[in-house]
């Protein structure tokens, strides 16, 4: 059988009903994710005309920002790039747009002697 999303080959017993559809697990799960439900076409164009623009096309000023400075100044602690951007800005309202980054696969966090660091992806 093949799934109805992305057209694999699926395992028998593998395949996922939704919707009337017979689906791959990968493409259940990414159907089902909170973070896509709410507009998963738009989410998907966007990330497709992004590959193909090859640019931050679909990035908020602040995102595009955050980026920049994690490329001038290589990885950083959350309160330093928080210092960096200035504007005000709330630690959490940094983590918010971190994590929307790190959706995209632009950004990522990692661990260094028991501190955590953000970097480019
Ligand atoms: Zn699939």
């Amino acid at each position: 059988m093949k799934c109805d999303r992305c057209n694999q080959e699926i395992e028998p017993g593998e395949e996922r009903e939704h919707l009337g559809q017979n689906l791959c697990e990968d493409c259940c799960i990414e159907i089902l994710s909170p973070m896509k439900t709410c507009d998963p076409w738009a989410v998907h164009s966007a990330k497709n005309y992004e590959k193909h623009a090859g640019k931050n096309s679909a990035l908020t000023p602040l995102q595009s920002e955050i980026l920049k400075l994690l490329e001038e100044n290589g990885s950083m602690e959350p309160k330093q790039l928080l210092t960096k951007v200035g504007q005000n800005l709330q630690l959490k309202d940094l983590e918010r747009e971190f994590a929307t980054l790190r959706h995209m696969e632009k950004v990522r966090g990692e661990k260094r002697e028991g501190k955590a660091f953000w970097r480019l992806w």
